[in-house]
């Protein structure tokens, strides 16, 4: 038998959803040469059951099914999904606001949430070292938030999160992911019959996660072994819209770095996965949120898509806690290139078709979107970089020719500037 294996491999996005799941016990995340942590089942153990499987969102769930299964409603359309308003919002609390990864509405949705004991627990990430694979933690009332803040460009492993609801039914948490995090959670409330209410779900906007060799690849930045890797760090953002990426070492050793070099190097560090992936908006969750693209500022605030009935309950009783401004999904949807992840959808079909498994899990064809010939030869360039900037052996070389890369880019920069300066000067 091979559950979790019919799953290949480039399809996981490292979740650990399967490892929660399982009764028995007999799943272990093993890293593998690409940084993705893949299950390994203990054969001895595994009695087929098929749990593993059916909620593992990498080889794809049928959102429109989940939704009219879920919320007893049509999915109106699935690249936005359904929702009652959409606003920009930033916390009041400006520590906050100094240390949240944008607007600081999840944070502070959590904290008020547990303190006045609407749900128990919520599970959060709490650390900034990506040695060995992040994994939720609880959180409940009174516990401090010192490293929860911010967002972490790596998969999470929800194992946690996953046996805690699984063993205690009635208890009413809070839970925080990425679309697929989101749609593997909700197969999981229908299939083992939990009661949906009990649970708040925060969506995150997402376009993508890193594999785990970008820790090395940022480790080889700082010339001592690294202790935490930081990003959207805002205390010395020197105006940088997403703050900066932040290094710590082991011997005390700081670098902070333009975040326009994870941006550079991302397309090679991406999970396959992320490639095929088109639930940006996080069409499942009460509330979406994520940064707010729709202003050029300071990256302190966030666009908040507000989907269902308690999401909208929850917002209107902590409104006072934010600066809030409604805007409309036109404006947040453009922000976030929904046309790009329109082709994304577009290549999952590919892979649909190429692969002969069905990712899309037969949804219907949204939108009509036909495969073009530029469909075909943008997902041949992805793939290349993905291959090459996911095999660990070329680490190396990808850091110095992301180096060189980056040396042209300050040139071009500096050479504008300088063409802008002459031109100002002349008139
Ligand atoms: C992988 C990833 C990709 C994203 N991509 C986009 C994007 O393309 N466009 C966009 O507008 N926004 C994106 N976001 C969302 C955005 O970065 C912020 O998380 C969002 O705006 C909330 O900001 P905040 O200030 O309220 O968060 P904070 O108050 O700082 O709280 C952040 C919360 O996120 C949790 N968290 C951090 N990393 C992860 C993770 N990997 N998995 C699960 N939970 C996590 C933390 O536990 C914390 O509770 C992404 C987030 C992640 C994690
Ligand atoms: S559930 Fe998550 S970790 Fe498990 S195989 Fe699927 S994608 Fe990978
Ligand atoms: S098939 Fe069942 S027992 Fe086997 S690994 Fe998956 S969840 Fe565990
Ligand atoms: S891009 Fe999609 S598949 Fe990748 S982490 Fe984000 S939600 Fe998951």
């Amino acid at each position: 038998m091979d559950t979790v294996q019919k799953v290949p491999e480039e399809l996981c996005i490292s979740c650990g959803m399967c490892q929660g799941v399982c009764p028995l016990s007999c799943i272990d995340m093993i890293r593998n040469k690409q940084g993705q942590y893949i299950p390994q089942i203990n054969r001895d153990i595994c009695v087929n059951c098929g749990k593993c499987f059916s909620i593992c969102p990498g080889k794809g769930i049928n959102l429109q099914e989940i939704y009219k299964t879920i919320y007893e409603k049509e999915m109106v359309d699935v690249f936005h999904g359904n929702y009652h308003a959409v606003i920009n919002c930033a916390a009041k609390d400006k520590e906050v606001l100094k240390k949240a990864t944008s607007g600081g509405v999840v944070t502070t949705l959590v904290e008020k949430l547990l303190q006045d004991e609407k749900y128990q627990i919520a599970f959060l990430v709490d650390t900034y070292n990506y040695e060995q694979q992040i994994s939720v933690k609880a959180y409940q009332k009174g516990d401090v938030f010192t490293n929860t803040f911010k967002s972490r460009y790596i998969p999470v492993s929800q194992a946690a999160m996953v046996r805690f609801c699984i063993e205690n039914p009635n208890e009413k948490v809070i839970i925080v992911g990425t679309g697929c995090i989101v749609e593997s959670f909700c197969k999981l409330v229908i299939e083992n019959k939990l009661n949906r209410k009990n649970y708040f779900i925060i969506g995150l906007f997402c376009n993508s996660v890193l594999n785990y060799n970008s820790w090395e690849y940022f480790a080889r930045m700082l010339k001592e072994p690294l202790k935490e890797l930081r990003y959207r760090e805002k205390s010395d953002s020197r105006h940088y819209f997403y703050g900066t990426i932040c290094l710590e070492g082991n011997k005390g050793r700081r670098k902070v770095i333009n975040p326009g070099k994870k941006m550079l190097v991302k397309p090679y560090l991406t999970m396959e996965k992320c490639i095929y992936c088109f639930d940006r908006l996080n069409v499942l969750a009460d509330i979406s949120v994520g940064d707010n693209n729709t202003k050029s500022g300071d990256g302190s605030s966030c666009s908040v898509i507000i989907r269902t009935e308690i999401g909208r309950q929850i917002m209107k009783h902590y409104e006072a806690l934010f600066d809030c401004l409604d805007t409309v999904l036109e404006r947040v949807s453009k922000s976030q290139q929904i046309k790009l992840v329109k082709q994304q959808y577009r290549f999952a079909k590919v892979y649909s078709l190429n692969k002969k498994m069905d990712i899309l899990c037969g949804m219907n064809d949204c939108g009509n979107e036909k495969v073009s010939t530029s469909d075909l030869n943008e997902l041949d360039k992805r793939l290349r970089r993905h291959k090459f900037g996911s095999d660990i052996k070329n680490l190396t070389k990808l850091f110095y020719w992301m180096q060189i890369k980056w040396i042209l880019v300050e040139v071009i920069n500096y050479r504008r500037k300088l063409t802008k300066w002459f031109k100002n000067k002349i008139r």
